[in-house]
C-alpha cells in the first residue's frame, strides 16, 4: 500500500533525527512492501527564515493532505528574542491547533539494558511501563484572556485556565481506552484542592470511571504525582492530565528512561486515516528539542525519532506488525550495547547519529 507522510524537521537537531526515521520508514517499506511518500515542510526558525512566519500555510495543507506527519524539533538560540513577534514554538503549537491534534500519547519504558543510563536509582526502574496521556489544545496555553498590561506603573499579566466538559471527557475516554489494552489502571492527576477547573476534571473522571468497572482509577494531585514519579514509577500504568501539567510531568518521566532522545511521542486527533482500517490521524515526534548543543554534529540519539515512527505505522496507519518489527530492531541495537553519546557509559559501543540510524536498518532487515 502506498502511504503519505509529511515530514517537517523544524531546527537544530531535527532534520538530523528525522532523516534517519525516513530512512528506517523506507527500510520498513522494503521488507513489508509499502511505500512511504515524503512530503516536507517548512516549520520554525527555518520557516521564519525563509517566509518570515513559523507556519506557512503550505506547511499546514501539505499536513492535511497527508495520511500523518512526522515531526522534528523547533527553536532555538537564534530566534530566542523574547520580544520577537514571530516565534518558532508558535510553528509546534499552531500545528496541533489546525491539524486539531488533542491527545498527546508518550510512552515511558525503562529498558533493562538502559537502567544505567538513568540518575535514578536502578531497583526503583526496573519493570517502569507507563503512558502518559496529555490534553493538548486546551487548558492554559490556549485560553483567553491571555494578555500582558501596565496598572499604575506595575506590570501585569493573565493567562486563562478553562476547560469544556467536551474536552475533559474527550482525553480521559483516550485513557481509559487505553487502559483496558494494558493494565487496567488509571491516574487520573489534577489540582482539585485549589483549581476550579481541576475540580470539574475530578467529577467528570468519576463518571467516566463508572463506565469503565474494569478499569481500577486512582485521583492523585499533581505535586504528589510529582514526588511518586520519582519514588515508585513502576506503580503507573496509564497517567492522565491537562496540559500544562501533562508538559512538566512527562518531561520529569523522560528522566526514568535515560535521555530525552529515546521517548517517542504521537499527537492524535479527529480524523481518521481511511485506508488504515480505523487508525486516528496524528503527529508523530520525539519528546525532546532541537538540542542546540550537539546540533550539526551527529552526535543525537536519533531512538525517540525512530520510535515516534513505530507509533506512526501502529496508531494512524494500522500496520502493527511493522511497528513491532521497528521497535525489536531497535531493542536489539540497544541489547548490542550501541550507543550514541547521551547513553553512553563505560563498555559500550559509542556511535553517531547516522551509524545508529544505519544499525536499526539492518537489524530491520535482519529480523
Ligand atoms: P532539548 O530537549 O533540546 O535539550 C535538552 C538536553 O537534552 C540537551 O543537553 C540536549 O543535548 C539533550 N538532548 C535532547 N535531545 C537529544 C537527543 N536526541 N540526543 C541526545 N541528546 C539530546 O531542550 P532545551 O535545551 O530546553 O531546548 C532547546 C530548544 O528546543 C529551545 O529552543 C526549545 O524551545 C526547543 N524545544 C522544542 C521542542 C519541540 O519542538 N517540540 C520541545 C522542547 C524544546
Amino acid at each position: 500500500m502506498d502511504y503519505t507522510i509529511a515530514v517537517l524537521p523544524g531546527d537544530g537537531i531535527g532534520p538530523e533525527v528525522t532523516n534517519e526515521a525516513k530512512r528506517v520508514l523506507n527500510t520498513i517499506g522494503d521488507v513489508f512492501s509499502h511505500r512511504f511518500n515524503f512530503m516536507e515542510g517548512l516549520v520554525g526558525g527555518i520557516a521564519i527564515d525563509e517566509t518570515g512566519i513559523a507556519l506557512p500555510e503550505d506547511t499546514i495543507e501539505i499536513s492535511r493532505q497527508s495520511d500523518s506527519v512526522l515531526f522534528g524539533a523547533v527553536g532555538g538560540p537564534k530566534w530566542d528574542d523574547p520580544s520577537a513577534l514571530v516565534r518558532p514554538e508558535d510553528g509546534i503549537i499552531g500545528i496541533r491547533k489546525a491539524l486539531r491534534l488533542y491527545a498527546n500519547i508518550r510512552p515511558v519504558v525503562a529498558q533493562k539494558d538502559l537502567l544505567k543510563a538513568s540518575p535514578i536509582k536502578e531497583e526503583r526502574l526496573t519493570g517502569v511501563d507507563f503512558v502518559v496521556i496529555r490534553e493538548l489544545t486546551g487548558g492554559l496555553y490556549f485560553a483567553k484572556p491571555k494578555k500582558r498590561w501596565t496598572n499604575r506603573n506595575d506590570r501585569m499579566a493573565v493567562d486563562t485556565l478553562t476547560y469544556s466538559e467536551k474536552e475533559v471527557t474527550r482525553i480521559l475516554k483516550v485513557a481509559y481506552d487505553l487502559a483496558r489494552t494494558r493494565r487496567h489502571r488509571v491516574t487520573s492527576v489534577d489540582k482539585a484542592n485549589v483549581l476550579e477547573s481541576s475540580r470539574l476534571w475530578r467529577e467528570i473522571c468519576i463518571e467516566i470511571a463508572a463506565e469503565y468497572p474494569d478499569v481500577e482509577t486512582t485521583h492523585i494531585l499533581v505535586d504528589a504525582c510529582a514526588m511518586q514519579l520519582i519514588q515508585d514509577p513502576g506503580s503507573f500504568d496509564v497517567i492522565v492530565t491537562e496540559n500544562m501539567f501533562g508538559d512538566i510531568l512527562t518531561d520529569e518521566a523522560s528522566v526514568l528512561a535515560g535521555s530525552m532522545g529515546l521517548l517517542p511521542s504521537a499527537s492524535l486527533g479527529v480524523k481518521k486515516v481511511k485506508k488504515s482500517g480505523g487508525g486516528q490521524f496524528g503527529l508523530y515526534e520525539p519528546i525532546h528539542g532541537t538540542a542546540p548543543d550537539i546540533a550539526g554534529k551527529n552526535a543525537a540519539n536519533p531512538l525517540g525519532s525512530i520510535l515516534s515512527a513505530a507509533m506512526l505505522l501502529r496508531l494512524s496507519l494500522g500496520l502493527d506488525q511493522e511497528a513491532q518489527c521497528l521497535e525489536q530492531a531497535v531493542a536489539r541495537v540497544i541489547s548490542e550495547r550501541y550507543r550514541t553519546p547521551d547513553i553512553f557509559i563505560p563498555g559500550d559501543k559509542i556511535v553517531t547519529t547516522t551509524e545508529m540510524g544505519q544499525l536499526v536498518v539492518d537489524q530491520v532487515y535482519n529480523r
